[in-house]
């Protein structure tokens, strides 16, 4: 018999999970499926202090399980000057930041799901058709094709999913990130962003002691240029001179063998024109994506989730779902960002000819936020 699900979530990151868990809390009967078996490396491990007592308050995760990552005591800013500036992390009321290891987080998180009842399938390709007010679901994987039934599906696929129905992207800036992950013997200090005159460099140690180096730059300077090169990748970032923290990290890396190995795409920012439709929605990166440079990647997945779970488990009307607060508070969250964002890019001044700075630095765009 096909199994009918109250909904069903696409997209195993941490705002599909989340969403899956918090929804199973509610009584729900949750699908969540992953195209991946989430074994893969993945970049984006900054989770601030406030997501991780949030993660904690809502009880998403066993106890410990911040254990199998790094706390991060502080920070190195080396932005709009040469010298970095520490931030300490020790008096923040919410407690140490962590530098994640990504798809163990997320195999963590998946895991709680599954405890909650979800129904996870991963490494599965879903294909969906609206039936009246039901969803017919066709779910492949290696073993071949099952069927389900839904009454309402959430979108959490993040930033490289194509754009779902009728919604478009509302580009706010296109650039693109280079990096290297190493094994690391010694202790490299704490986490690093430096400005350089073609973008700027991060560089954090996750468990168990690997070193993450990587750039966000312009495409047109990546793109078929020698530095997306492993080799010449970290030459480049040993020739920096605008501070020292790149180079140092990279000076000790060797690219003989196979131990250090390169990583990078497209980096979009972006909001979806519309995050809601009949019997659907989208969540995370998929509904609204941040520069890095934010570190807002992972809190607002997570926030999101939480609360469109509230919105979806105290609606009379499910799966007929009335989401315009949803819609309406996510381009007031990101208009905020745009804001901030562009502030901060503004900041730097050192290198006023540079087409990263400038392109980031327009007068139309600081003219509209005044
Ligand atoms: C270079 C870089 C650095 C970053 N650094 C940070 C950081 O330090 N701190 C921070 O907070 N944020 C950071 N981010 C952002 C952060 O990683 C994202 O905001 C976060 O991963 C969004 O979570 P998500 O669940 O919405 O999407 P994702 O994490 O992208 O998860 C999407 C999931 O959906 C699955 N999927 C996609 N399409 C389908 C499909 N058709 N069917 C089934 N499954 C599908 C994918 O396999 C994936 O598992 C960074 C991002 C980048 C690119």
């Amino acid at each position: 018999m096909t199994e009918t699900f109250d909904l069903t979530v696409i997209g195993a990151g941490p705002s599909g999970s989340t969403l899956a868990i918090a929804l199973a809390r509610h009584g729900l009967n949750v699908m969540l499926v992953d195209k991946g078996d989430l074994r893969c490396f993945k970049v984006g491990e900054f989770l601030p202090g406030k997501t991780r007592h949030t993660i904690n308050r809502h009880r998403l995760m066993p106890v410990d399980w911040s254990t199998a990552h790094t706390e991060v005591y502080e920070f190195l800013n080396a932005w709009t000057q040469p010298t970095p500036i520490v931030r300490d992390f020790i008096y923040d009321p919410f407690g140490l930041p962590l530098a994640l290891d990504r798809s163990f987080f997320e195999r963590q998180l998946v895991e709680a799901a599954s405890y909650a009842g979800v129904t996870v399938k991963l490494s599965t390709r879903i294909s969906v058709e609206k039936r009246s007010s039901t969803w017919n679901i066709a779910l492949k994987n290696k073993f071949g094709t099952s069927f389900a039934k839904t009454h309402f599906l959430v979108f959490c696929g993040g930033r490289n999913s194509s754009n779902r129905f009728d919604s478009q992207r509302s580009l706010t800036d296109k650039m693109a990130f280079i990096g290297f992950r190493s094994p690391c013997e010694e202790e490299h200090g704490p986490p690093s962003l430096e400005a350089i005159e073609s973008g700027w460099v991060y560089s954090t140690v996750i468990k168990p002691n690997e070193l993450i180096v990587y750039l966000v730059t312009d495409g047109d300077l990546l793109f078929g240029n020698e530095i997306s090169r492993k080799h010449n990748f970290v030459s480049f970032l040993n020739r920096i001179e605008s501070t020292t923290i790149a180079a140092s990290r990279s000076e000790k890396i060797t690219c003989n063998g196979n131990s250090v190995s390169l990583f990078g795409g497209a980096l979009t920012s972006f909001i979806s024109t519309k995050i809601n439709g009949s019997g659907w929605c989208l969540a995370g990166d998929e509904a609204k994506c941040f520069d890095p440079l934010s570190s807002m990647g992972l809190s607002e997945s997570i926030d999101n989730s939480l609360w469109l779970a509230h919105l979806i488990s105290t609606s009379k009307t499910f799966p007929n779902l009335n989401l315009k607060n949803y819609q309406d508070k996510t381009l007031e969250i990101y208009k905020e960002y745009e804001t901030n964002r562009l502030l901060i890019y503004s900041q730097e001044k050192r290198w006023p000819n540079s087409f990263f700075w400038k392109r980031r630095q327009t007068t139309e765009a600081l003219t509209a936020i005044k």
